[in-house]
This record gives C-alpha cells, sequence and structure tokens, in this order.
C-alpha cells in the first residue's frame, strides 16, 4: 500500500529553481533515507511534503489526503492542508519544543489543542510515550533540564502523539553532540522495527545501512540515484553519488 505519492514536485525560491521534479512513492511500513550535498534541496523536499513550503508543481498524497498545488490557497485546499498535516509527524533538526511547558506538556499538547481530547486522557498518551522513547522518568522536567538527545526523543513522542501516518525527520541528530547521537537513532530503529512508515534526511550512513529499506541520493533538486543500501553505497551507479560518498567518508 502506498502512503506517500509525489510527482513532479517542482520548488523554487524567486529565480532560484531548488526542486526541479521529484517523484517519490512510499510504502506502508517503508523507511526511507535521504542524503545529499548542503544546499540539494533535501529539507525543501521534506518541508514541502507538508506545505511548510508551498510547492510551484506538482502532486502530493500523504494518505487519503492528496493536494494539487499552484493555484489559491482557498478554504478548502488549507482545510486539506491542515489534514494531511495532522497525519505527518515531523521532526527537525532543532528539537522545537515549548521551553515554558515541561515535557510530558509538550507531549500533550498536540492531542488537547488539535483533536480536544481530555487532558487527563492526553496527559495518559503522553506519559506512554514518554515512556516510549525512554524517558518515563523526565516527565516533569523542561527542556532546559534536558539534554539534546533527551529533548529530541521528547520531540519525537510529540510527533507520535497525534497517530501520524508518517514520521519525517530532516537531520535528527545533526545538532546532538557525538555521545547523544546513538540513542535517538535507537528510538527511530525502533519504530522502524514496529513497522512506522517513514521519510529520514539524515547523513548517518551506518544507521541507514541497518534501517533504510531505500535510500535516497538527491543532488541539484532531483532525485539522483535510489536503492537499498547496499547498492547505494557499495555499488552507486552516478558518478555524482560516487563523489559524495567518497567525501562523506
Ligand atoms: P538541504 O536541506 O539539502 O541542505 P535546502 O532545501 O535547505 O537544502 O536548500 C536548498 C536551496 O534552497 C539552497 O540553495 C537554499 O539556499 C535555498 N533555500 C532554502 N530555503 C529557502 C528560503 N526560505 N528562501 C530562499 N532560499 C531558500
Ligand atoms: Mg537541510
Amino acid at each position: 500500500m502506498k502512503v506517500i505519492e509525489v510527482k513532479n514536485l517542482k520548488k523554487a525560491f524567486g529565480e532560484n529553481p531548488v526542486l526541479e521534479g521529484v517523484d517519490l512513492t512510499v510504502n506502508k511500513s517503508e523507511v526511507v533515507v535521504i542524503m545529499g550535498p548542503s544546499g540539494s534541496g533535501k529539507s525543501t523536499f521534506l518541508r514541502c511534503l507538508t506545505y511548510l513550503e508551498e510547492p510551484n508543481e506538482g502532486i502530493i498524497r500523504i494518505g487519503p489526503h492528496e493536494l494539487h498545488t499552484g493555484g489559491k490557497l482557498d478554504r478548502k485546499r488549507k482545510k486539506e492542508i491542515r489534514e494531511l498535516r495532522k497525519k505527518t509527524g515531523f521532526v527537525f533538526q532543532s528539537f522545537n519544543l515549548f521551553p515554558n511547558k515541561t515535557a510530558i506538556e509538550n507531549v500533550m499538547e498536540g492531542p488537547v489543542t488539535i483533536y480536544g481530547v481530555k487532558p487527563v486522557e492526553a496527559k495518559a498518551l503522553a506519559e506512554t510515550l514518554l515512556i516510549k522513547v525512554g524517558l518515563g522518568d523526565r516527565c516533569d522536567h523542561y527542556p532546559s533540564q534536558l539534554s539534546g538527545g533527551q529533548q529530541q526523543r521528547v520531540a519525537i513522542a510529540r510527533a507520535l502523539s497525534l497517530n501520524p501516518t508518517v514520521m519525517l525527520y530532516d537531520e535528527p541528530t545533526s545538532a546532538l553532540d557525538p555521545e547523544l547521537v546513538r540513542e535517538v537513532l535507537q528510538v527511530i530503529k525502533e519504530l522502524a522495527e514496529e513497522g512506522m512508515t517513514m521519510v529520514i534526511v539524515t547523513h548517518e550512513m551506518n544507521f541507514a545501512r541497518e534501517v533504510a529499506d531505500r535510500v535516497i541520493f538527491m543532488d541539484g533538486g532531483v532525485i539522483v540515484e535510489q536503492g537499498n543500501p547496499e547498492d547505494v553505497f557499495d555499488h552507486p551507479k552516478e558518478e555524482r553519488t560516487r563523489r559524495f560518498l567518497t567525501m562523506a567518508e
């Protein structure tokens, strides 16, 4: 079953074309890792998927929600964008937690404000999710009292709180001290094992080898090459992929 279908996605910032026609299909429970040099359009691609950036052209479908780009953002389309976002958990490089809320309040916030879940129920759900990411004993800590790795795990729990169809991660470990990377990747790996559908932009190649069903190499706003991790990392077909991998070593 296809969970994400993107066709011919294009985005320019002014005169600067950043996505030049990206097609992507992601199946249920598939884990797709996107790699590529800085500036190749990886973040813009993820952001366009949820309309954090408005694409110029293309079709995006996530679950039952299909967005045709272009044209005016009228009320009907804005509603469709909101519905699509609810089904998409987004984890950013900078953890983006509310600094004045505790870990558990951060995780409760979405269900309460978006779905009108009763606070007691939302709190129970949030606690379950914090236990799941290994932070059952940090529920009442504020972000400033948590390490970067712990904050990012709260951010993952928060993204999970709306029961998303798919999780998107944009370099989730790039802002972390090296010793904290593993605990975050471990949580993502466990979600993969549970069958969560995920698209992950990361430079962590060992992680990609372990967890990815498919690796996509992006450069210059297009998908240059994709395949299983062994094929892309050990037998890249394209010169651009080879050059990137040599530099990344
Ligand atoms: P990556 O995540 O692969 O490093 P990005 O998607 O962040 O690449 O950026 C791709 C290109 O788009 C870069 O040239 C960047 O400067 C440009 N870009 C990204 N966001 C914006 C923006 N909001 N306004 C103008 N240019 C942008
Ligand atoms: Mg980026």
